[in-house]
């Protein structure tokens, strides 16, 4: 009888969690790790949504990948009754040349992805709470909405569990080292413990724990702004995540209250983080001023004062793809790491891949525009 393989997974946050859950799934033995204990909001999770889309605005090769995760949303919905997603479609909304617009419709396109292209005039009438400029274009993304973080970090987590892993709570890892004749060994402030294979996760403090990482992951300090209503409110029925092209380059994802709506930019208007343990976690007021100019300008049935703030972090590689592979010099070590902005909807996909990398050494998925291997140091 073949033996179970040992894995670790190094972070349990959004990707990791999903990891534990697939590897357990799938015959491995687990133990998970976390500086904090699954579902914080010291990282990139958290803020009370994500938004999920069908289409990766900047590039069509994901679109596979966000196939496989949706049927894997689906899944973990369905082994836990929880509500994780919920989709309200997401509208791509600016000027008809925009490239990023141009690119949407063509991976809109070529994908045959379910949609609806809506004129200046339609949007007026359908979705009051946004003002279109002449020329602009929206399009409706049918099969997007969004997800709850906090909920789906700890639903993985605690499924992951009830099949069997260890998680290991407030126990940061301090360094994870290769074994000579295969296997890794992980170490805490407390013990050591060796196993099979690592799956490293761990998001913000990628750099801390790989410091000699050939590639540059930037963290950078992301806000999010949630907004009310003010008195002239305008709305439709339907209250679809949105993104918006051009400058200012933002997106925003109406709550589940059902009446603020919460507000972010895109990575041009992040500060550098220095030390993901010392994140700024205080929004100054001249930071707010992107945010005000997008309300009056975009969204005039809110008010542009906000009720609530959240200071988050995320890595970015200079190409925002992914590194999903084994560590140069050792398969055993599958990194997933520098999400740029992208990998809440991802996050199933992500785990089920780092399981399938773990546990056979190869995937069927179409990865090759995000592997480590054969990628040039940066
Ligand atoms: C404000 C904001 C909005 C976003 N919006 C969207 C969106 O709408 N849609 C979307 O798809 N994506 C979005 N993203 C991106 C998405 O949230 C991230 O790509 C994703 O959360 C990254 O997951 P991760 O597992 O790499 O990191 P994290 O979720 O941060 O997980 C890393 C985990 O590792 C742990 N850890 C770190 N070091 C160690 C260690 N040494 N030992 C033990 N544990 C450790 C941390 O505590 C943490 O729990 C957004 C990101 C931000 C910041």
């Amino acid at each position: 009888m073949a033996t179970r393989k040992r894995v670790a997974v190094v972070g349990t946050g959004t990707v990791g969690s999903q990891a534990a859950w697939r590897l357990v799934a799938r015959g491995a033995e687990v133990v998970a790790y976390d500086r904090f204990a699954p579902g914080h909001d010291r990282s990139a999770a958290g803020g009370e949504t994500r938004v999920f889309r069908s289409v990766q605005t900047d590039d069509g090769r994901y679109v596979p990948l966000v196939r496989h995760a949706d049927a894997l949303w689906q899944q973990l919905q369905t082994e836990t009754g929880r509500e994780l997603r919920r989709l309200t479609g997401c509208l791509f909304m600016g000027s008809a040349d925009d490239p990023e617009m141009r690119t949407v419709m063509d991976v809109i396109a070529e994908h045959g992805l379910d949609h609806e292209v809506i004129d200046a005039e339609a949007m007026a009438k359908r979705f009051p709470q946004f003002r279109v400029d002449d020329g602009d274009l929206a399009v409706l993304d049918r099969r997007a909405g969004f997800i709850r973080p906090e909920l789906t970090v700890q639903t993985a987590a605690r499924r992951a569990a009830e099949l069997g892993a260890r998680l290991r709570r407030y126990t940061p890892v301090r360094k994870v080292n290769p074994v000579a004749g295969g296997g890794v060994e992980i170490r805490t402030d407390t013990d050591r413990e060796r196993f099979d294979a690592a799956v490293v996760t761990p998001g913000p403090w990628v750099g801390d724990l790989l410091p000699d990482l050939p590639w540059q992951v930037s963290i950078c300090r992301a806000i999010s702004a949630w907004f009310l209503p003010g008195e002239d409110h305008r709305a439709g029925e339907e209250r679809p995540g949105f993104i918006r092209a051009g400058a200012p380059h933002f997106y925003g994802i109406p709550s589940p209250d059902g009446l603020s709506v919460k507000l972010g930019l895109s990575q041009a208007y992040h500060r550098p983080v220095d030390d993901p343990n010392r994140l700024e976690r205080t929004v100054a007021p001249e930071e707010l001023e992107t945010f005000t100019e997008i309300v009056r300008r975009h969204l005039p049935g809110l008010n542009p004062d906000p009720v609530r703030l959240g200071v988050f972090m995320e890595g970015y590689t200079d190409s925002t793809r992914p590194l999903v592979g084994p560590l140069p010099g050792c398969d055993d070590i599958i990194l997933l790491a520098g999400f740029s902005g992208q990998g809440f909807k991802l996050s199933p996909a992500m785990g089920d891949i780092a399981a399938d990398l773990a546990l056979e050494g190869r995937t069927t998925q179409p990865i090759d525009f995000i592997s480590t291997h054969g990628r040039a140091a940066a």
